[in-house]
């Protein structure tokens, strides 16, 4: 229901919980984060059923590590039950790649068929983590993250806002929409994704509309768009006028 993706020089793991705060409003039944460890190439994951809080209590019980690439997602659930498997972010087989994801894959029976005629062992109920193994199987294959994106996007149905990182490429964060929304926060030195302005508005309000079956890549210094196709796209730039105090 509300997306954060954050890559810069701050703490990720506030600015992705500042941004699930601030679309709190929009409702939801689950919370949870995804951190890139750098140093290790791993990822680091917390999520669970019920208010942002509980998934603050369990990361002070037990504390992520720090980093500066993460996404986060407040879950309002469509397949499977709100718990704390089936809340976001997903994860691949090698827990290379985690992703979270807004609305609903239509076609993700078939692709889980097709995942588990392969071997892979699918932990949900959601019709997201089929995504994930998907794009964990490019990454693989040695494509970056951005061109695993395309190539994932180009064989969804439905409506969907994604937003995916790489363990192994931690200065960057892709996503994807159709038929769901997407907004880039551009700031310097650092970038930010999110579902609605809401996610990084406290941090800038320059901002990143981007336009039907696109993918964009955020690093610190960039942002590049693509279309599913791959070929190079612009989004909609705009200021965002927001007034806080209301
Ligand atoms: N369809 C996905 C699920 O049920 C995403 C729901 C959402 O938009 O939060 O997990």
């Amino acid at each position: 229901c509300g997306i954060v993706g954050y890559v810069g020089d701050r703490s990720a793991q506030e600015v992705v919980i500042e941004g699930l705060r601030r679309m709190e409003y929009r409702g939801y039944d689950s919370a949870g984060i995804a951190l890139v460890r750098a140093a290790e190439g791993t990822l680091a994951v917390d999520k669970r059923a019920g208010k942002l809080s509980n998934l603050e209590k369990s990361i002070s019980e037990d504390p992520l590590p720090a980093s500066t690439t993460g996404i986060g997602h407040t879950r309002w659930a469509t397949h499977g039950a709100p718990n704390d498997v089936n809340a976001h972010p997903h994860l691949g087989a090698v827990r290379r790649v985690a992703v979270v994801h807004n609305g609903i894959i239509e076609n993700f029976a078939d692709l889980r068929a097709r995942l588990e005629a392969d071997d892979h062992l699918l932990l949900s109920e959601t019709d997201t983590e089929v995504t994930a193994h998907l794009l964990e199987l490019q990454v693989e294959s040695g494509v970056d993250l951005t061109t695993a994106m395309q190539r994932v996007c180009q064989r969804l149905e439905g409506a969907f806002t994604l937003v995916a990182v790489d363990a192994q490429d931690p200065d960057r964060v892709v996503a994807a929409r159709r038929n769901s929304p997407l907004v880039v926060g551009l700031g310097e030195g650092e970038n930010f994704l999110g579902s609605d302005v809401a996610a990084f508005i406290e941090h800038t309000r320059e901002a990143l509309e981007l336009g039907q079956d696109q993918v964009v890549t955020i690093t610190r210094d960039g942002v590049s768009v693509t279309g599913f196709d791959g070929v190079p796209a612009e989004g909609r730039r705009y200021h965002v006028d927001w007034d806080l105090s209301a």
